[in-house]
């Protein structure tokens, strides 16, 4: 390692910086927001940069840089002209006068460089490569940033404030470690994540009443931090999760899931995570709604992290709601991720806007199922005109579901599609209209998941269709 990395307290110290272009603007915004005051020398220079350090209290001089210009009152000098020639002479005189010396685009003369940083106050993170390969530090920082909630930094400033504390009632020091892992990786981290601050530090402080209780009772603190997360997985592809849910899928302990995830999202999960098939298909419900209920219940009382995993949206024909009620009324506490639904994913992926200013103004989302199995649906505010029909699992009823939009009033040349296994790479996307949508079905075998989509929108997929044009 050529650099020894340092983060330095910067408030209130002097810096000179030569040049006044974009990369200059760059590096003066740097010090300033770490709370350092610039000087500047250059020729030119634009309105915004002067403003900025006029208002930090620095100066300004419009003239090229002279010998004699780098103090010794200065902790740092920048030299950021575009005249290599220059850069050398303010870097040859920063080393006589024994201050440190940045030197754009020229690593061998420079005593230190400016990291790419990843600001969560108080957390910082740095990335640098020595100068070998900007682009390669963008495109890591590019990376670690999407991994990292932006509610770090407030989830560091409220464990800081709760530090002290903790010191006191949790004195040994590995059960600290394991209290605060708890903690960052728990309910108190995600009620951060969500915004919930009055929230987290409630539950901090009831966590951390609970363990030194428990300490005093019998000499071991209790962590008992369990909690269910209600994620949605988007309807096949895995880089259709978002973030959110692709963290808490990392942190989980046990994660049930559904028949509609796909294969490919249970391969990027943790190999040691615990996988529970509770699958349910339309004839088969492999484990009762009920039961699926109790087990999140159960578990996430052990202290576990629980994820509940199902296909597209939780709260889009998911019965997401059915399960956090009883999580609510039990205390547990939960959260919940949407997804992609089936019906925007399996669109995109088709080339099909679900709506069109001229096509268009509305979509409905719409089960072709019922409880009792038949389709017995308000057909008339089904025709309207102007909206997209996006019909959930509708593949059995899906001859009833075109004759009565056909018997109310819907022309039988009204485009259509048909979707199986949408996002997936096994995607296949049936183009028809009304009218020959029942043929389509009786020539092709077509398996479940299907969606499917009627309306003028649908026309409009040649355009689009940029998943097939791969
Ligand atoms: N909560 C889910 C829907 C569950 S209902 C969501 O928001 O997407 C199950 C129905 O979703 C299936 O019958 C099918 O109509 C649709 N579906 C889910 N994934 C699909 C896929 N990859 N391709 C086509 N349809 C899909």
């Amino acid at each position: 390692m050529k650099y020894l990395p340092l983060h330095h307290n910067f408030t209130g110290k002097r810096c000179l910086v030569i040049g006044g272009g974009a990369v200059a603007a760059k590096r003066v915004a740097r010090i300033i927001d770490a709370g350092g005051r610039v000087d500047l020398i250059a020729t030119e220079i634009g309105d915004d940069l002067k403003k900025r350090i006029a208002t930090n209290g620095g100066a300004v001089t419009i003239r090229p840089y002279s010998c004699g210009d780098v103090g010794a009152q200065y902790a740092l000098v920048v030299a950021a002209t575009d005249d290599r020639e220059i850069n050398r002479r303010v870097a040859a005189e920063a080393a006589d006068v024994g201050v440190l010396v940045n030197v754009v685009d020229d690593a061998a003369r420079c005593d230190v460089v400016f990291p790419l940083t990843i600001d969560r106050d108080p957390l910082t993170i740095t990335i640098a490569s020595g100068a070998a390969s900007p682009t390669l530090t963008r495109l890591l920082g590019n990376r670690i940033n999407s991994l990292i909630p932006g509610g770090y930094g407030e989830l560091a400033g409220l464990v800081g404030r709760f530090r002290k504390q903790a010191q006191a009632k949790i004195p040994e020091r590995a059960a600290r470690v394991r209290f605060w892992e708890n903690i960052l990786q728990g309910a108190v981290a995600e009620s951060v994540f969500s915004g919930k601050m009055a929230e987290a530090a409630k539950l901090l402080g009831k966590a951390l009443d609970a363990a030194a209780k428990s300490l005093q009772a019998n000499g071991a603190a209790c962590f008992d931090t369990g909690e269910v997360y209600l994620i949605g997985a988007g309807p096949g592809d895995p880089d259709l999760l978002t973030l959110r849910a692709f963290r808490l899928l990392q942190q989980a302990d046990v994660v049930l899931y559904d028949h509609l995830v796909s294969a490919e999202i249970i391969a990027r999960l943790d190999a040691d995570t615990e996988l529970i098939y509770v699958g349910k298909q339309r004839a088969d419900h492999s484990v009762p709604q009920q039961n699926i209920n109790r087990m999140l219940i159960d578990y996430a009382r052990r202290g576990l992290r629980v994820a509940r995993l199902k296909g597209g949206d939780p709260f889009i024909f998911g019965r997401g709601g059915e399960e956090i009620a009883q999580l609510a009324e039990m205390g547990i506490p939960f959260q919940v991720i949407p997804g992609i639904t089936a019906a925007s994913g399996c669109a995109s992926y088709a080339g099909i806007p679900l709506t069109h200013r001229d096509h268009a103004q509305s979509v409905r989302f719409v089960t072709g199922q019922l409880q009792d199995g038949s389709v017995n649906l308000d057909w008339k505010s089904l025709v309207a005109p102007g909206q997209t029909l996006v019909f959930y699992m509708s593949l059995n009823g899906l001859p009833i579901i075109c004759k009565n939009l056909l018997a109310f009033g819907l022309e039988s040349r009204l485009p259509v599609a048909l979707i199986e296994k949408g996002t997936t790479p096994q995607q296949k996307v049936y183009i028809s209209t009304l009218g020959e949508m029942t043929d389509v079905l009786a020539r092709n075998k077509i398996n479940a998941p299907t969606i499917f989509i009627a309306g003028e929108v649908v026309s409009q997929h040649h355009s689009l269709d940029w998943f097939r044009a791969k």
